[in-house]
């Protein structure tokens, strides 16, 4: 609900205050360290180094988010969320934006100027992959530690929702094992860094001709990988998703909607609800999903003609895809952008398994949400706090279900619905829209 829950009176209310401003303190220490080891102005010894600043910005976090989200009761509070630079594309939004694209930047282009960085992760990476840490291993860690941060933040926001705990819960599960410890282990083991959570075509170098190759090429593991790519992609996405929607994947198990749904939720109402970027999001999103299918068809058709076809251009152009859709795309439009277009840029527009699971979710599926018209007050709620930008008052004006291929089920509309309009549910095909 958008109104400000009661707030704790007086001395309540002033040790709360004491521990957000503690808090505020720890992180910025956190964050004035992670500066300095960018910028090479500081050498610490790396163990000590990697738990000051990562202890720092947890403790701080806590104890922020203890005084900011428990000095109200159990509900959504949303006070002043458009009077905040930060929340509402003002110049606090702006930096953090270029802040966040600037690293992205570094990273992709300019790994060298992250040494500082990357060598306080070498006691974490030799513990868990046996190598030396580099810049897939940082980025990887943080975005790991930014979900699990932002994850508790939203559990603890949304703690009167037991589908957004347990929703919470399981994103940041799936993230920390299926995204970080098991690809660090395989490659502790020498086995390739295989993510069981992505699949063709987010993952579309998956199912490549010379990916599957190196695969076949490492026994009973790597044949296991290629079968669980192969079964995944075409048996169990359409299979789940005709049983529970887009939602499964999106919203449950994908660490790009995992930290959207964590380290993005403070942004998830700058999403562009107008028509004209509902026009744009069907034609970008089945665009890219057209583009790599094409990609993948050709590369495999080169294989087994040994390049007589295609020659090198397949490979041009999978490596323009993995440039442009890739990195430019998906990393620094889809999370720099963050403060600026809101969470789900991505996803919404980019994605080429968000397209196929909405293709699915639209015609075949069981999910959709159910709205009671009579009791809709035309608040807006649910449709400001959409992230895939879906103006659900319209339907739930009419009373009409919602069957849309973006809806991703985060359930956030229905949280936030002060009238209990908006029910997500699962039920027969047949007469649901
Ligand atoms: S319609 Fe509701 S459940 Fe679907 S993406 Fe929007 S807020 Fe989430
Ligand atoms: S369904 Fe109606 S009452 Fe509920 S949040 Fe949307 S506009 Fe408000």
């Amino acid at each position: 609900m958008n109104r400000p829950a009661t707030i704790n009176q007086t001395d309540n209310g002033n040790s709360y205050k004491l521990y957000k401003f503690t808090g505020i303190g720890f992180i910025t220490a956190g964050f004035v360290l992670f500066a300095a080891l960018l910028a090479g102005v500081v050498s610490l010894d790396a163990m000590i180094a990697s738990s000051a600043m990562f202890g720092s910005i947890t403790v701080g976090s806590f104890l922020y988010f203890y005084g900011k989200i428990f000095s109200h009761k159990a509900g959504v509070n949303n006070a002043g969320i458009w009077l905040s630079g930060l929340t509402a594309r003002g110049i606090a939004g702006w930096v953090l934006g270029v802040v966040i694209t600037g690293f992205y930047v570094l990273l992709y282009w300019y790994p060298t100027t992250l040494n500082g960085l990357i060598s306080i992760m070498n006691p974490l990476a030799y513990t868990i992959t046996g190598k030396p840490a580099d810049q897939w291993f940082l980025y990887g860690t943080f975005y790991t530690f930014a979900i699990l941060i932002m994850g508790f933040r939203a559990i603890f926001r949304y703690r009167h929702n037991r589908y957004q705990i347990f929703r919470t819960a399981v994103i940041m599960l799936a993230q920390l094992i299926f995204a970080y410890l098991i690809p660090s282990f395989l490659k502790a083991m020498h086995q390739p860094e295989f993510y069981f959570s992505y699949f063709w075509p987010l993952k579309p170098e998956y199912l490549f001709p010379s990916n599957v190759a190196v695969f076949q090429s490492k026994g009973a593991v790597g044949q296991f990988m290629v079968f669980w790519g192969v079964m995944m992609s075409f048996v169990a996405v359409p299979a789940l998703t005709y049983y529970f929607g887009k939602r499964w994947y999106c919203s449950w198990v994908c660490g790009c909607g995992g930290l959207a749904n964590t380290l993005g939720d403070p942004w998830r109402q700058l999403s562009d609800k107008s028509l004209r970027a509902w026009k744009f999001e069907r034609w970008s999103i089945h665009l890219v999903l057209v583009s790599i299918t094409i990609i993948t068809i050709m590369l495999w058709i080169n294989s087994y003609t040994e390049g007589k076809i295609f020659g090198k251009a397949s490979g041009i152009m999978a490596k323009a895809y993995g440039f442009y859709i890739g990195a430019l795309f998906s990393g620094i439009i889809g999370v720099g952008f963050y403060p600026i277009l809101g969470t789900r840029v991505w996803c919404r527009f980019g994605c080429p398994q968000a397209a196929i699971l909405g293709i699915i979710q639209k015609f075949f599926s069981r999910f959709r949400i159910t709205t009671n018209g009579g009791q809709c007050i035309s608040c807006g709620n649910c449709s400001t706090y959409c992230e895939m930008g879906i103006d659900v008052r319209a339907y739930a004006q009419k009373g009409q279900n919602i069957v849309r291929a973006s809806c991703v089920g985060c359930g956030v509309c229905s949280m936030v619905c002060p009238r209990g309009v908006l029910k997500l549910e699962n039920g027969p095909v047949k007469g649901r829209v």
